[in-house]
């Protein structure tokens, strides 16, 4: 039997957005979605009508994390964990069984078959220039702004075209939006918006997981290892952890690139102000240092010095499931733990408690996050298979968690199920197991598109849902969601 407990660690890192800072995912989706879309009718000349219809919650309903791209064909694609293509949509269009097999013969692709069998070679080799799977909130919106870009591409040219260039439009889109050196230089948007109104983006971060960060680093060495250069990382942990957030970690490491921080042999830089400085020696790293870039060869070896063990046993916490989870553990040799927002959102075994961005992150059009219905003939019977990203939750990480904030409330000794390869009777997933039947119920409006009446299309308007989301902001019901949210029930070990 498997088990798992934070005590038995050494060293404990952490991954910064999503992991430890909470964002309000249904206003970042939609200022994305918005500055994204916007850059693509300006500076690549699509279509309006077809880019900036206004988002109704049909259209956020599409959006969602975990779907894989075909770039030539103009397909938005959700493969099983074995790979196997189960729906698929080019542009808006839901395609037929019949359909995905005459394009993917078997429901196979090559580049998928590539990317499942190691997601690594997928994320720079030539297969990266075919297929992408969106990872996380950031890329998210891409899904629909591609789909809608095929749409215009095939309107504008009567028809289907031999291969689809939209998105490299999309990846400039992003890239103008997201690379690093536009937050000092307020260009792209994303970072105005974010500077401009942090409390609409960003959510405060629970007093409960800073107390136990300090009292953490009492007795382990603490990291944190971020995408995010320092400048815009100082300003989102600032305004959501506080002035001396840098105070919680014994070693900072930002722009870490990650997966390559995991595998590769990078220098660390020092840093002077935001600005990367000279290069930092392995043997010249020290506790207390906020370096940029860097490798988790030349850190581990750090935490041997600081620990006196060759081997300190390290874990990672994360949520972005190649970065975070099946790079550390598949290829350098760490334990990891998700931290999974989607377990919150789509509701566990005995445990079902409003998540403030639920509307944004389920998606009955696609299904479960962890689960994926097969797309056969069986008229009735619904049979379900694991999603590749739950295989990757179960192959690669110890514990997968809905926030940090439930490990926080517990010991440091407590022991845990975890995952365990050979026995599939257990599991990590903490409190509770992802909630199948409600993803069912979920899965069957798939097949049977829910026919609304006119009133409840109206009280689902965006407008009832930015009045929602305002309510959820409201300190005292935000009070009672961190109280009372995602507590142990007695139901559950
Ligand atoms: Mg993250």
């Amino acid at each position: 039997m498997s088990t798992f407990k934070l005590s038995d660690y050494d060293c404990i890192g952490f991954d910064l957005d999503h992991t430890l800072l909470w964002y309000n995912v249904t206003n970042m989706v939609e200022m994305e979605y918005q500055v994204l879309t916007k850059y693509l009718v300006t500076k690549k000349n699509y279509n309006p009508d077809f880019l900036q219809k206004p988002l109704t919650p049909k259209d956020i309903d599409f959006m969602q994390k975990g779907l894989v791209l075909d770039f030539d064909r103009g397909n938005i694609l959700k493969p099983d964990s074995k790979g196997v293509i189960q729906h698929v949509n080019h542009g808006s269009t839901s395609l037929s069984l019949a359909q995905i097999n005459s394009i993917y013969p078997n429901q196979r692709w090559e580049s998928l078959d590539a990317f499942i069998n190691n997601p690594l070679d997928v994320w720079e080799g030539p297969h990266s220039k075919k297929m992408r799977a969106l990872m996380d909130y950031y890329d998210m919106p891409a899904s629909l702004a591609f789909a809608r870009a095929v749409d215009d591409i095939d309107s504008r040219n009567g028809g289907e075209v031999e291969k689809y260039e939209a998105w490299n439009d999309v990846t400039e889109a992003l890239t103008n939006m997201y690379e690093r050196g536009q937050f000092k230089k307020n260009l792209g948007e994303y970072f105005v918006n974010l500077k401009s109104n942090p409390d609409k983006y960003l959510r405060k971060c629970s007093q409960e997981i800073v107390s136990w960060l300090k009292e953490l680093k009492k007795t382990r060495v603490t990291f944190l290892v971020t995408g995010s250069n320092l400048d815009f990382a100082d300003f989102t942990a600032t305004h959501t952890i506080g002035e001396d957030w840098r105070s919680l970690f014994d070693v900072i490491v930002c722009f870490a690139k990650k997966p390559g921080f995991f595998t590769g042999s990078r220098p660390f830089l020092a840093l002077e102000g935001y600005e990367e400085a000279q290069e930092v020696k392995g043997d010249e790293l020290i506790r207390g240092g906020i370096y940029s870039q860097g490798n988790w060869k030349e850190l581990k070896s750090l935490f041997g010095k600081i620990t006196g063990k060759s081997e300190p046993k390290c874990l990672y916490l994360g949520d972005n499931l190649i970065q975070d989870v099946f790079v550390p553990a598949g290829h350098a040799g760490l334990d990891t733990v998700v931290v999974s927002e989607e377990m919150h959102a789509e509701g566990m075994d005995h445990i079902t408690l409003p998540h403030p961005d639920a509307e944004t992150m389920l998606s009955n059009y696609w299904g479960s996050y962890f689960s994926v219905k097969i797309n056969n003939d069986n008229n009735g019977v619904k049979n379900f298979e694991k999603s590749y990203w739950s295989f990757l939750i179960e192959n690669y990480s110890k514990l997968c968690i809905p926030s940090i904030k439930l490990i926080a409330r517990n010991p440091l000794d407590k022991i845990y199920d975890s995952f365990d390869k050979n026995d599939l009777t257990r599991h990590g997933y903490y409190p509770a197991k992802p909630n199948v039947p409600a993803i069912s119920r979920q899965l069957s409006l798939l097949r049977e598109p829910k026919q609304q009446s006119l009133n409840e299309q109206r009280q689902r308007t965006f407008k009832m849902k930015k009045m929602l989301d305002k309510q959820a902001e409201d300190n005292e019901l935000r009070e009672q969601i961190q109280n009372r949210d995602l507590a142990v029930p007695s139901t559950s070990k």
